[in-house]
Parts: C-alpha cells; structure tokens; sequence
C-alpha cells in the first residue's frame, strides 16, 4: 500500500544548513521500500526550493512548495505561481495550511482558486483541512471538514489531503488514534461522494519517531504530515525509517 511522509519545514532553513540535512538523512533513504512504497516529499521555503532541488536529484526524495498563488503570474509582488514551482522541478504543492488560513486569511474561495492552479501547473495538490479547538467544541468538526473539502470537487488527478486539527499542531498533543482514523475515514468517504474517486488521506499534528509506526500501520491514514520533528535531519529520518518498516 501506498505511503507518504512529508516535511513542512516552515519557515525555516539556510542554504548551508540544508547541504547538512540531506547528506545526513541520506543514510536513512537506503530501504528499497523507500524507493518502491514510500513516497517522502519535503515542502521547503520557495527560496531554496531549487537548492533542495539540486540536492536530492540522485535521492528518493521529491520536493513541494508551501504554497501557490491563485494567478499564473502578474503585478503581485512577492508571490510564487504554481507554473513557477513546476518549472524548477516541485511535483507537490501544500495548500491551505492552518497558518496559512489563520494569518493570511484563506478561505475556500482563494483555496479553490489555489487548487486549480496546483493542477493546472501539474502539480499534486496537498489541501491541508482541520478544526479548531473551538470547532471542535462546538460539535462543527464534520461540518468544517465538508466546508473545506468542497473545494476539491473539480479536481481530477491525484489528489493528497492532510488532516490536521489545528490545536494538534505544534503542541505535543494528538487526538486519541482511534478518532484520528476515524477522521481520515470519513475525510476519504466525502471526498469519494464529492467526486467519485479516492483520495490519499494523510494525518498531521505532532508527528514525531514515538507516535509514527501507529499511522504508518494504519489501513485508514495513509501517510503522515510533519512539522517540528522534520526540521532535524535524525528525528525525520528515523521517521522515515520506522515507515519504511511498517510498510
Ligand atoms: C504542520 O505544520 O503541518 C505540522 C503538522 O506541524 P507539527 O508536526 O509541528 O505539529
């Protein structure tokens, strides 16, 4: 079966640094089902997306923007279009990230534009969705979930979604297993009435080496989203490692 683990490094990295962290994580690629079943992304800055680029072209290891604007190009000073990921060699691209949402006020209008133009640069898009605490709360989680997912009705080649509550990530805390499958379940079964087709569904939110082999496991997750435990060569590529095992 088909795995994912993805880094979303954030804003964080330099140039130099990022030549240390794949010569380290080189070691942990060695697993002839990293190449054949586990497929390992990582969502750099755009700004060293193309380092990334260069670095990995012997490696298992495909690279994602963070984000994508929802014209081709034009007068939007510091933005990056899909096109332009897809030119420099990015295969994936993260839309609708938490923060994203919460600090450049996304919302499914300017998210659905962002998915089209993902897809019509040939990019995969990862649409990240999730409640909040207060969603969750209030009993709207399913409701918010429909919202964000709509989105993807005019969608038509694969297609990656991240589950990922916004009180989850960052904090160390997790929802109980059993919810988190049940989540990706019903994530799965609304994208399937929403278009007729399968999805991968993903799970993030303090992902880290202890809690990884569970989703790994998992028939209902079908990969993993990872922040802070990304940003260090050793603790994501022994991350990588145990999915490789579990797979
Ligand atoms: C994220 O930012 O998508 C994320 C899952 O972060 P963390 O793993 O740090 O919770």
């Amino acid at each position: 079966m088909k795995k994912y683990i993805i880094a979303n490094w954030k804003m964080s990295g330099t140039s130099a640094g990022i030549a240390d962290y794949i010569a380290c994580l080189t070691k942990y690629l060695t697993n002839k089902r990293v190449e054949n079943e586990l497929t390992v992304i990582i969502c750099a800055p755009h700004v060293y997306l193309s380092t990334l680029k260069d670095l990995t072209k012997e490696l298992s290891i495909s690279v994602g923007g963070q984000d994508c604007h929802t014209h081709t190009k034009g007068a939007f000073t510091g933005e990056t279009s899909a096109e332009m990921l897809a030119d420099i060699g990015c295969k994936y691209v993260l839309i609708g990230h938490s923060e994203r949402r919460k600090y450049n006020g996304e919302d499914e209008s300017i998210l659905k534009n962002k998915v089209i133009m993902a897809q019509n640069a040939g990019l995969i898009p990862i649409l990240c969705v999730g409640e909040s605490l207060v969603e969750r709360e209030q009993n709207a989680t399913l409701e918010v979930l429909k919202r964000q997912i709509s989105i993807l009705d005019e969608v038509k080649g694969e297609t990656l979604i991240a589950y990922e509550p916004d009180w989850a990530i960052g904090t160390g805390v997790t929802p109980k297993f059993n919810d988190i499958q049940t989540m990706c379940n019903t994530i799965a079964s609304e994208y399937h009435k929403l278009t007729g087709k399968d999805a991968y569904i993903l799970y993030g939110g303090s992902v880290n080496a202890e809690n990884v082999l569970d989703f790994m496991q998992s028939e209902d997750v079908d990969g993993v989203l990872v922040g802070k435990a990304s940003l260090l060569p050793e603790s994501f590529g022994k991350i990588i490692e145990i999915g490789a095992q579990a797979n």
